[in-house]
């Protein structure tokens, strides 16, 4: 009888309005980052991914409902780095007001070689423009929640972001940031683990674009790819030639597809090379809820138990 009493009271009738409208609205820019801001700000905030699962977040091609979205969100959550330079002309045209938040702040980004097609459209659309007298042209290379240690930069600036924009909030966000943090820490020792069970001339991959050279600086695993640090364009024949000619001098039997991206190259590689596809990384997207990697934390484990086997080169 009490607790019924409780139950409708007046004060905490009114409470439940309050509580629903004080959601804070958060956009992220992908899937990744999207299930990180889940992890720590829990059901106090209403959060949008704008690229979903299994979407190539690269080349993306925002709708008109995703640029509303922006326009009422009190923060937006993106990796930075270059990575999503249609989230930067959304903010430009949107009229969008609230904080914008870079998780790679801080993190000392690993510059990469353009290849030598372009990335994306960010720089002047000029096509495959070479200046042979300085060289390959350096960019950073966006991929940096691929090593879980970065991935702790990436909680401070969410965290902090989310603590700034409802101070109310603050307790439980830093809880739950402690807690994913330590969970992410503790991952990172399982991925060295499996890693060491590799023998060290063998941890070699190939996958479809470069979106593992932080994972690789992190855990010691050399990844080959035939597409650049961006989905954007393709490889050349000649490119792809030099490729199967490395793997079959190196030995290399750790061929991966990935999720968001276009298989054909990977498959041509497997024919050529008569080995065969182990699988399907998740790169630079979750998978949906029912996939085997829903979470970023499932992604690492998804990823590194497809990894082990197939550099050892184990029967599968
Ligand atoms: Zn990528």
């Amino acid at each position: 009888m009490l607790r019924r009493a409780l139950l409708c009271s007046p004060a905490l009738l009114l409470v439940r309005p309050a509580l629903a409208q004080q959601r804070l609205s958060v956009v992220a820019s992908f899937s990744i980052l999207a299930d990180m801001t889940r992890q720590i700000g829990g059901d106090r905030i209403a959060l949008r991914a704008i690229a979903g699962a299994d979407v190539d977040a690269h080349g993306f091609q925002p709708k008109p409902s995703d640029a509303a979205a922006l326009t009422n969100a009190a923060i937006v959550i993106r990796n930075g780095l270059g990575f999503e330079g249609w989230l930067d002309r959304m903010i430009r045209s949107s009229g969008f007001k609230g904080a914008l938040v870079t998780t790679t702040d801080g993190i000392t980004p690993r510059m990469m070689q353009a290849h030598h097609h372009h990335h994306g459209h960010d720089h002047g659309g000029a096509g495959r423009r070479h200046n042979h007298s300085v060289g390959p042209r350096q960019v950073p290379d966006p991929h940096a929640w691929q090593d879980l240690g970065l991935a702790q930069h990436y909680i401070r600036n969410i965290t902090a972001g989310l603590v700034a924009a409802d101070p109310g909030g603050e307790a439980l966000y830093r809880r739950n940031a402690e807690a994913y943090a330590a969970r992410l820490a503790a991952l990172d020792q399982w991925v060295r683990a499996e890693i060491a069970k590799v023998p060290a001339a063998r941890r070699k991959i190939v996958t479809s674009h470069d979106a593992f050279g932080y994972f690789g600086d992190a855990y010691g695993v050399r990844f080959l790819a035939p597409q650049g640090v961006s989905t954007e364009a393709e490889p050349s024949a000649a490119e792809v030639g030099r490729l199967i000619r490395q793997i079959r001098a190196e030995n290399i039997t750790a061929l991966f597809m990935e999720n968001m991206a276009n298989p054909a190259t990977l498959q041509r590689i497997a024919q050529e090379t008569g080995l065969r596809v182990r699988g399907r990384l998740y790169a630079d997207a979750l998978s949906t809820e029912t996939g085997p990697a829903p979470t970023y934390e499932a992604m690492f484990r998804h990823n590194v138990s497809l990894m082990v086997p197939a550099m050892r080169g184990d029967a599968a």
